[in-house]
C-alpha cells in the first residue's frame, strides 16, 4: 500500500508526495478523515488528486492512502430506482434538500451487498462459458436482470445452483475453482467489452412530435440539446426520460440546480409509464450531482452514469441516457484544469474537452452485445448543453455538435413566446434520416419522407414569406403565399407545440403523429387546390376546419384524426363547386 501526504490543497484539487508506484486514476483517501479522491496526474513522487468532497478543513501533512483501485461502480441487482451522487454513493436524503448528505468520508456501497435476491440458474453444470454469456437471473422490478459472465472470465460450470444469494455469495462456479458472483465493479472511465457496434436503424421514439417526426434520434445515438436559460432543456430531457421507449433511463442531473432534481424526485415515484403501466421509477436510475455538490465528483457522473447504462445495455436492453448539463461538467473539468496550472485552451478550457467529450459520446452506441448469444442493446445519450447567454458559438457546443447526431436547438426567443418545445425547426438538425428511412416507411407510413420533406419545405419558405410581409405588409402576398403561411402557422401551434404538462398531449403515439400530419397536409394541398381554382381565401376561412385541426392535439382516438383528415378535402372541394 502507499501511503503519502498532503503537500498542497488548491480547492477541489490536492497535491501529495511520497506517492511513488501510483498509478494514473487510482484512487486514494485523502486525508485524516479520508475523503476520496481520483489520481490525476502524476510526476515522479508527487501526485494530483481529484477529491470528491468538499477539501475545507484538510491541511498539510495529513496522510493520503492510494487504494490501488481505479475508480469503479459497483453493478448488480438493486441499481434501479436508486439515487446516487457522482461516485454512487446513494442519496436518500436528496429530496429534503438539506444541503450536506452524507457525512464526509463516508464509504457506502452503491448497492446494498447484504439483500438477498432470488437467482434463477439458466446454465447449467458442464457448460462452457465466457464473457457475457447468461448463466441465470433475478427479477428487479419488473426488469429481468440476467446475471452474465463478467468480461474476461471463462470457463466450464462446476457448480450452478438457484436460490437466494446476495450479491457477493457465489452463484456458480467455474473449473479451477472461480466463483462467479453477482457483483461487478467495472473501471468508470473505460467502456465495457461488446461484440460489434450496429447501424443506427432504429428510432428511439419519444412521443415529442418534433423530436420523432422531424428531427428523429436512434437507439444507440446520440443527441444534443443546446440552450440558454429557460429554454426548456431540463423539460425537455425529464420528459425524454418519462416518455423515451427505453427499458432503462438513467439520468444525470450534472451541476444543476438542487430543486431541479427535487422535481424529478418527487415527481418520478409517481409517474406512469404509458405502455407498461408500471411506475417509472422502475426503470430510473438517478445520478445528482447538483450546483451545491463536489465540483470533482460532477466531472465523475457522466462517466459512473454511462457504465451503468453499459451494464444493462449488456443484457440486451435498450438504455437512454440523459445528463442535464453537459456544460457544467465541462465547467468541472475547466476548474480543475485550472488548479493544476495547466495550458488553457479556447475559453479557459483544457486543450482536451474535445478528446473528453468525443470519448463520453463514442460509448453510446447499439451493439451486438458481448457474449455468445446474439443479444442486441444499446446506450441511447441526450447532452443538455447550456452556453452562457444561448451563445452557441462556445467551445462546448462547437465540440459536442462535431460528435452528436441529433441537433435539437433551442431558441430563446420561441420560449420567449411560450411556443413549447422551443426546438428551432431551421437550425436543428438529425443525421439519422437516411439510415431511419426504411423503418419509419415500414412502421409508419410509406408516404412519411414526404409528408416530413414537404412540412420542412413549408417551413422554410415561411421564413421567406415572413421576410417579404416585414418588408411590404401582408396584403402584397397573394393568396397561394398566405395560404402557407396558414399552413406553415398550423404546423407550428397545432402540430410543433406541445405542452409537456398537458395529460392528453406530453406524450404523443406515432401513429398519432403520422395523421395529424396527414391531416395538415390534405388541409394544405385542398386549399392550395381549391385557391388554383379561384377560390379566395376568405372562402375557405369560412369553412370551421382550422378549429377541428387545433383541437386534434387533444384527441385520443387515432380514429377521429383520420376522418378529419378525410373530410377535409370534401369540405375545402364543395367550395370549388360553389366557384
Ligand atoms: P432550462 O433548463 O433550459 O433553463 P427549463 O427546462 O427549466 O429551462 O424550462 C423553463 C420553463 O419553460 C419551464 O419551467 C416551463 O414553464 C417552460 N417549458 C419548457 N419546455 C416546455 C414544454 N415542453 N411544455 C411546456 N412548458 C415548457
Ligand atoms: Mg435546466
Amino acid at each position: 500500500m502507499i501511503h503519502g501526504h498532503i503537500s498542497r490543497i488548491s480547492g477541489p484539487v490536492v497535491i501529495a508526495e511520497g506517492m511513488r508506484g501510483s498509478k494514473m486514476y487510482d484512487v486514494v483517501k485523502v486525508g485524516d478523515e479520508e475523503l476520496p479522491g481520483e489520481i490525476i496526474r502524476l510526476d515522479r513522487e508527487e501526485a494530483v488528486i481529484q477529491v470528491y468532497e468538499d477539501t475545507t478543513g484538510l491541511s498539510i501533512g495529513e496522510p493520503v492512502e492510494n487504494t490501488g483501485q481505479p475508480l469503479s461502480v459497483d453493478l448488480g441487482p438493486g441499481l434501479i430506482s436508486s439515487i446516487y451522487d457522482g461516485v454512487q454513493r446513494p442519496l436518500p436524503l436528496l429530496v429534503e434538500q438539506s444541503g450536506s448528505f452524507i457525512s464526509r468520508g463516508l464509504a457506502v456501497p452503491g448497492i446494498d451487498l447484504s439483500r438477498r435476491w432470488e437467482f434463477l440458474a439458466t446454465a447449467k453444470k458442464g457448460d462452457r462459458v465466457s464473457g457475457g454469456s447468461v448463466i441465470g437471473e433475478v427479477k428487479e422490478f419488473h426488469i429481468r436482470h440476467t446475471i452474465l459472465v463478467p468480461p474476461g472470465v471463462s470457463g466450464t460450470i462446476t457448480a450452478i445452483e438457484s436460490g437466494a444469494y446476495s450479491l457477493t455469495e457465489p452463484v456458480c462456479t467455474l473449473d479451477g475453482n472461480i466463483p462467479i458472483i453477482m457483483l461487478q465493479k467495472w473501471p468508470v472511465r473505460k467502456g465495457r467489452p461488446y461484440r460489434k457496434k450496429l447501424d443506427p436503424t432504429i428510432p428511439l421514439i419519444t412521443g415529442q412530435r418534433i423530436f420523432d417526426s422531424l428531427f428523429p434520434l436512434t437507439k444507440g445515438g446520440t443527441a444534443m440539446i443546446p440552450g440558454g436559460f429557460g429554454t426548456g432543456k431540463t423539460v425537455a430531457e425529464q420528459t425524454l426520460a418519462k416518455w423515451a421507449d427505453a427499458q432503462i433511463i438513467v439520468y444525470i442531473g450534472c451541476g444543476e440546480r438542487g430543486n431541479e432534481m427535487t422535481d424529478v424526485l418527487s415527481e418520478f415515484p409517481e409517474l406512469v409509464d404509458p405502455r407498461t403501466g408500471l411506475p417509472l421509477i422502475e426503470r430510473t436510475i438517478l445520478i445528482a450531482n447538483t450546483s451545491n455538490m463536489p465540483v470533482a465528483a460532477r466531472e465523475a457522473s457522466i462517466y459512473t452514469g454511462i457504465t451503468i447504462a453499459e451494464y444493462y445495455r449488456d443484457m440486451g436492453y435498450d438504455v437512454a441516457l440523459m445528463a442535464d448539463s453537459t456544460s457544467r461538467w465541462g465547467e468541472a473539468l475547466r476548474e480543475v484544469s485550472g488548479r493544476l496550472e495547466e495550458m488553457p485552451g479556447e475559453e479557459g478550457y483544457p486543450a482536451y474537452l474535445a478528446t473528453r467529450l468525443a470519448a463520453f459520446y463514442e460509448r453510446a452506441g447499439r451493439v451486438t452485445c458481448l457474449g455468445p448469444d446474439d443479444r442486441t442493446g444499446s446506450v441511447t445519450i441526450v447532452g443538455a448543453v447550456s452556453p452562457p447567454g444561448g451563445d452557441f458559438s462556445e467551445p462546448i457546443t462547437q465540440n459536442t455538435l462535431r460528435i452528436a447526431g441529433t441537433f435539437w436547438a433551442l431558441d430563446t426567443s420561441l420560449a420567449y413566446r411560450r411556443h413549447f418545445p422551443s426546438v428551432n425547426w431551421i437550425k436543428s438538425y438529425s443525421l439519422y434520416l437516411d439510415s431511419l428511412r426504411s423503418w419509419y416507411l415500414d412502421n409508419v407510413g410509406s408516404d412519411w419522407k414526404d409528408l416530413r420533406d414537404r412540412m420542412m419545405y413549408l417551413l422554410q419558405k415561411e421564413v421567406e414569406l415572413q421576410e417579404i410581409v416585414q418588408l411590404v405588409g401582408p396584403d402584397a402576398l397573394p393568396d397561394s403565399e398566405k395560404a402557407i403561411l396558414e399552413v406553415t402557422q398550423m404546423i407550428r401551434e397545432d402540430f410543433l407545440q406541445q405542452s409537456a404538462y398537458s395529460d392528453t398531449d406530453s406524450f404523443c403515439p406515432l401513429d398519432k403523429q403520422y395523421w395529424m400530419l396527414k391531416a395538415i397536409q390534405a388541409y394544405d394541398t385542398a386549399i392550395t387546390d381549391a385557391i388554383e381554382r379561384g377560390v379566395s381565401l376568405k372562402q375557405i376561412g369560412s369553412v370551421p376546419l382550422k378549429a377541428e385541426i387545433a383541437r386534434m392535439k387533444e384527441l385520443s382516438a387515432v380514429e377521429d384524426i383520420r376522418a378529419l383528415s378525410e373530410k377535409i378535402p370534401q369540405q375545402i372541394g364543395a367550395l370549388v363547386v360553389e366557384v
